[in-house]
C-alpha cells in the first residue's frame, strides 16, 4: 500500500471513522453506480500522474450526490493545469515566474522572449514528478526541446529560469487554509530539478513568513483543502511554481516528525462538525 493511503486510513481508523477505498485498478464508473450511500460524510481523492480521469469520474460522482470533497474536482482540473493554476495565483496578486503558453508550434521564439530567455524552462502543462520539464541554456536548444515537447505532448509552456533557487524549492503543506509544514527540496548535483522522484532530497527548513503567507494564499485561492504549494526562492521572494493537490506524505512526514495525515483527518472533522 501507498504510503500516504496507509497513513490516512490509520489516522482515520485511530479517531473511530471508516475510510472506503476505491482503486482504478479494479473498479468502474457507471452512472448511477457507485451509488455514494448517506453514510459517507466526505471524499478525498488521492491521485497520481496518470489515469487521473478515472479517480475524477469517481470523485465528481461523489459529489453529484451531496458528499463533500476534501478538494473539490473544479478546483483539482484547476491546479492540474500548471498554466491555468498560474493565470488564477497572478490574476490574484501572487508572484510567479514569467511564463507564457502558446498552442501553435511556430511560436517559441516568442515565448522564449516573453520570459526573457534563454535560458528557459519547458514544461508539459499537465507532467508531475518533474517527467517533461526542461532546462534549455540556448535559443537552439529551447526551440528544439519546444518543438520536440510539443510533437509528444501538444500542451507545453514556456518559463523564466529563476537561477538563485539553485536546484532547490520549498514545498509547504496547506490544511484547512493554513500552512502546518514545509520542507526544502534539493535536486541531485548538476540537476535543477528538485523533485524526489529525481534523485532529489529533503530537508528541514522554517518557512519564512512571506512564504507561509503565499502558501496559504494560494490553497485559498485554489480553493484546496489540502495542497502542497511548490515555492523557488529568489531574489524578489517566493515565486509559486505548482498547486499540488494530491500531496505526498512520506517525505514531509519523515523531514518535519509532524502527523500530517492527522491534520487531514481533524480538517475534516471540522467540516463535517459544522454542517452536520
Ligand atoms: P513537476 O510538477 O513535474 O514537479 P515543476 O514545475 O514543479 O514540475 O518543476 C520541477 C522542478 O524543477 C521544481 O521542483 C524546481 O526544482 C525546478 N523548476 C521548475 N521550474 C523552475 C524555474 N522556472 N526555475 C528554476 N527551477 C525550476
Amino acid at each position: 500500500m501507498l504510503y500516504s493511503h496507509g497513513r490516512l486510513i490509520e489516522a482515520a481508523e485511530q479517531r473511530g471513522h471508516r475510510l472506503d477505498t476505491i482503486t482504478v485498478a479494479d473498479n468502474a464508473v457507471s452512472i448511477p453506480e457507485p451509488r455514494p450511500s448517506a453514510t459517507h460524510d466526505a471524499v478525498i481523492l488521492r491521485h497520481g500522474t496518470t489515469r487521473t480521469n478515472f479517480g475524477m469520474a469517481i470523485l465528481r460522482q461523489f459529489e453529484l450526490a451531496g458528499v463533500w470533497p476534501l478538494n473539490p474536482s473544479a478546483a483539482i482540473s484547476s491546479s492540474r493545469n500548471k498554466f491555468h493554476c498560474l493565470q488564477i495565483l497572478s490574476n490574484n496578486g501572487l508572484n510567479i515566474p514569467l511564463s507564457a503558453y502558446s498552442e501553435d508550434q511556430m511560436q517559441a521564439e516568442a515565448l522564449l522572449q516573453a520570459v526573457g530567455g534563454p535560458p528557459a524552462v519547458i514544461k508539459v502543462l499537465d507532467g508531475a514528478h518533474g517527467v517533461g520539464v526542461e532546462l534549455c541554456r540556448t535559443r537552439a536548444d529551447a526551440i528544439a526541446t519546444f518543438d520536440a515537447f510539443y510533437r509528444e505532448e501538444g500542451n507545453v509552456m514556456m518559463q523564466e529560469f529563476i537561477t538563485e533557487a539553485k536546484g532547490s524549492d520549498i514545498r509547504c503543506i496547506v490544511i484547512g487554509g493554513k500552512f502546518v509544514a514545509a520542507m526544502r527540496r534539493q535536486g541531485a548535483v548538476g540537476e535543477f530539478r528538485s523533485n524526489l522522484h529525481q534523485g532529489g532530497s529533503a530537508h528541514p527548513v522554517e518557512a519564512t513568513d512571506d512564504e507561509k503567507l503565499a502558501a496559504e494564499r494560494a490553497a485559498q485561492i485554489m480553493e484546496l483543502n489540502f495542497c502542497g504549494v511548490d515555492m523557488l526562492r529568489s531574489d524578489r521572494g517566493p515565486l509559486i511554481i505548482e498547486v499540488n493537490s494530491s500531496p505526498g506524505l512520506e517525505g514531509i512526514e519523515a523531514v518535519t516528525g509532524l502527523d500530517i495525515a492527522s491534520d487531514v483527518i481533524d480538517c475534516i472533522e471540522r467540516r463535517i462538525g459544522s454542517v452536520s
